[in-house]
């Protein structure tokens, strides 16, 4: 990073860095949270005739409300989460990355605060930052699960304008109940917003980006939309749908959250050959997530081999996770873990409290290098 001290960056980006993990071309890539499979032929063949089509409107700008593509989306809801949301309760943009500015620029802002509930992704703080927005954090219990009454204190004391409960989890992978999520929309519809107009009550933001990796028969949060005005649910197409590259990212929510963004996006803002490419996968959503299924097996298996396995002696604490990574330590060093890992070719997370690692799951095949690694470093490291 080199940014000469003549340029009049904003004071408090000074020293910053750009956020992202290493993108390292090693053998075995499980860092990310992406999924290892690719999309199918048919879908590949959908993206080639659904971008054939619009390529030659491409000197027009696209829709900027994206309609054909909300009404996929919803229609994708109604079977996924049972749950029946009109296209207008529906909004899209450059992957959840973005759909998450929106609602900081929309709902945060100076004067004004977002709860989390930590550990989780540390990508929100960044939302903060760049929006002028106070970041702060509730603590979750020792298991990572959701300390509920700390939670609602915190929403009555703190008066946020945007609550962020992420679940399933990341790094740690716990779910929140829909119990738990319901306990805090209370909390969240008899508070007071600091910096806001008498009235306002807190957003209750639940990010789902992991969500198809749930148990089964576990209710998605977009299930309470259609009670709570204050509710929106946060989703994307990189995960489970194996579509990171895409950038595809939806919020659910009650119409006025989604005219709330609307004021904010930039014009244009989810190109003909994003919508097109959204819509090719969304032609074929059992295929886009064949892999779901095997992939909860894939880490059902590996939580149970790793909470097999010992550090310096000591069996390894594996958190609970519905989503498609694994979170593990306790390590002393776990940069020791992490790096001689890295020299067998196997790349995963070094993220989170101290002495965790988080690995994400991949193929069989990429799951036994990692497993063959692993055991050779925790010889090493005894
Ligand atoms: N939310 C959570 C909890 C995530 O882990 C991620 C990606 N790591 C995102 C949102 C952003 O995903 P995307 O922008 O690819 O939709």
């Amino acid at each position: 990073m080199s940014i000469p001290s003549n340029l009049p960056l904003r004071n408090d980006l000074a020293g910053e860095e750009p956020y992202g993990a290493p993108q390292l071309d090693v053998p075995v890539c499980l860092n990310v949270n992406e999924n290892p499979y690719p999309p199918s032929p048919a879908v590949v063949e959908s993206i080639v005739e659904r971008v054939r089509q619009i390529a030659p409107t491409l000197n027009r700008y696209p829709d900027r409300e994206h309609m054909e593509l909300r009404r996929a989306l919803a229609h994708y809801l109604s079977k996924e989460s049972f749950v029946d949301l009109e296209p207008e309760q529906l909004w899209a943009a450059n992957g959840s990355n973005e759909i998450m500015l929106q609602v900081f620029q929309a709902f945060g802002g100076p004067g004004r605060t977002a709860l989390g509930f930590a550990p989780t992704y540390s990508m929100y703080p960044e939302y903060a930052r760049d929006t002028f927005t106070a970041w702060e954090t509730v603590p979750r219990k020792s298991d990572f699960t959701l300390d509920v009454d700390a939670a609602v204190k915190a929403i009555a004391e703190v008066k946020p304008s945007i609550v962020l409960l992420t679940s399933p989890n990341n790094p740690t992978g716990t779910p929140a109940s829909i119990e738990e999520v319901e306990a805090l929309l209370a909390a969240c519809e008899k508070a007071d917003v600091e910096g806001a107009p008498q009235g306002a009550h807190p957003l209750l933001v639940v990010d789902e980006a992991y969500i198809e990796f749930r148990r089964p028969g576990k209710p998605s949060a977009t299930t309470l939309i259609d009670k709570h005005p204050n509710l929106a649910v946060s989703r994307t197409m990189s995960k489970a749908f194996a579509y990171a590259g895409a950038r595809v990212g939806y919020i659910a929510a009650q119409t006025g959250v989604i005219d709330s963004l609307r004021i904010v996006r930039m014009p244009y803002h989810l190109s003909a050959v994003t919508q097109a490419v959204a819509l090719a996968a969304l032609d074929h959503t059992d295929e886009q997530l064949a892999q779901v299924g095997h992939l909860r097996q894939t880490r059902d298996d590996l939580v149970q081999w790793l909470r097999a396995q010992t550090y310096k002696g000591t069996p390894l604490t594996v958190a609970d996770t519905d989503s498609n990574f694994v979170f593990f330590g306790v390590f002393d060093d776990r940069d020791f873990i992490f790096n001689r890992l890295l020299d067998r070719g196997v790349l995963i997370r070094d993220v989170g409290p101290d002495g965790w690692l988080r690995v994400c799951m991949g193929t069989d095949e990429e799951i036994a290098e990692f497993k063959k690694a692993f055991v050779e470093v925790l010889r090493l490291a005894e």
